[in-house]
């Protein structure tokens, strides 16, 4: 860990487990989810949306968003398919900070969620009052976020950033001598040290999902397996990533999945991952990584709770009723769509 770190713990509390939510969801027969699907997909048409859905939502969303000329991606795709799709309302199947990034872009569309009650631990550790008086701290930092924050955390930040573009936007700034304030992933942020060399100041959060991945039983599991390449997502804890094969967001890793030689894959991230990684990989084995072993509580047990509160339920209600829209504070939009155009304009680039 970098000596200019500082441990600040913002206690979670009333974390879901993904078990509990998963069991309250309406179970369908297959008929019934036939026409759920078959509804759904009329809404989308009549009200002129179009549904953006993120990699780890329920499979049926990303049928349902692949069908009907929507887009399954990482949150910096959704982010950029949004913006540069015509329709006037966008459907965002993911966490809270999604559809936030989706309004701060496109404040003249009509954002509307399955459901408003998916957040995240990183948005949820890291809060707007708390953080800018970290900030106040580091005045000569440039403050770069990751986009898993919410609107007013990255309204006072200068760079927003994805894990697909992190690595690049710190390494830009390291050649122009800045000095770098990273949040939320403590993990993500040793990472990027790693890889670039960097000494940052780095606020203490962390994903309730990937830091539950547990090096130890990944050993175990890798000498059961030893021709399976290793996938990792950079918010797994460091003893994890040591031992991957390849690190990188979600999009980084389905690509991998793809390309690499490897027959069987041992993956750290979010499960339903898998849908994609299957499609684009229809003849290699997906194994998840182990939440069990040592130290475990398999709270997420490898899914996160508030990704899988999307479901055909909320998704048909939204359509329906128009509720759940999200607004965000005009003054803090305008601030969040510099740090998060920036982001855009640097991927372009
Ligand atoms: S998987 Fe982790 S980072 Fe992604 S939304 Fe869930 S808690 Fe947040």
């Amino acid at each position: 860990m970098s000596d200019t770190s500082i441990e600040f713990a913002v206690p979670l509390k009333g974390i879901p487990e993904t078990a509990v939510i998963q069991s309250n969801l309406p179970v369908y027969t297959p008929q019934q989810r036939e026409e759920k699907i078959a509804n759904i997909k009329r809404l989308l048409k009549q009200e002129n949306a179009v549904l953006v859905a993120h990699y780890y939502t329920n499979e049926d969303l990303q049928m349902i968003a692949e069908d009907t000329g929507g887009y399954v991606s990482d949150s910096l795709e959704m982010a950029r398919f949004g913006n540069r799709h015509p329709a006037t309302t966008l459907i965002v199947a993911g966490v809270r900070f999604m559809g936030e990034t989706a309004k701060i872009l496109n404040p003249e569309k009509r954002v509307l969620m399955p459901t408003l009650e998916a957040t995240c631990s990183l948005d949820l550790g890291c809060p707007a009052k708390e953080f800018s008086e970290f900030c106040d701290r580091y005045p000569d930092h440039e403050v770069v976020v990751y986009a898993n924050t919410s609107a007013e955390v990255k309204a006072r930040a200068d760079w927003v950033v994805t894990s697909s573009i992190a690595v690049k936007v710190v390494s830009h700034l390291m050649d122009q001598d800045k000095k770098i304030l990273w949040a939320p992933d403590r993990h993500l942020g040793r990472y990027i040290e790693k890889v670039t060399g960097a000494d940052m100041v780095i606020w203490q959060g962390a994903c309730i999902v990937h830091e539950e991945f547990k090096a130890r039983a990944l050993g175990e599991l890798m000498e059961q397996h030893p021709d399976a390449g290793i996938l990792v997502h950079p918010e797994s804890p460091a003893a994890v990533i040591d031992v991957a094969d390849v690190v990188g967001s979600t999009t980084a890793l389905i690509k991998a999945a793809k390309e690499l030689p490897h027959k069987k894959f041992i993956v750290a991230t979010d499960n339903r991952i898998f849908y994609k990684m299957k499609q684009e990989a229809p003849n290699k084995i997906f194994i998840e990584a182990p939440t069990a072993g040592e130290g475990a509580t398999c709270k997420s047990c490898a899914h996160c709770p508030w990704m899988a509160m999307n479901g055909l339920h909320n998704l048909e209600a939204v359509l329906v009723s128009g509720e759940n829209e999200i607004f965000v504070d005009e003054d803090i939009r305008q601030k969040a769509y510099r740090s998060t155009s920036r982001m855009l304009d640097f991927v372009a680039h």
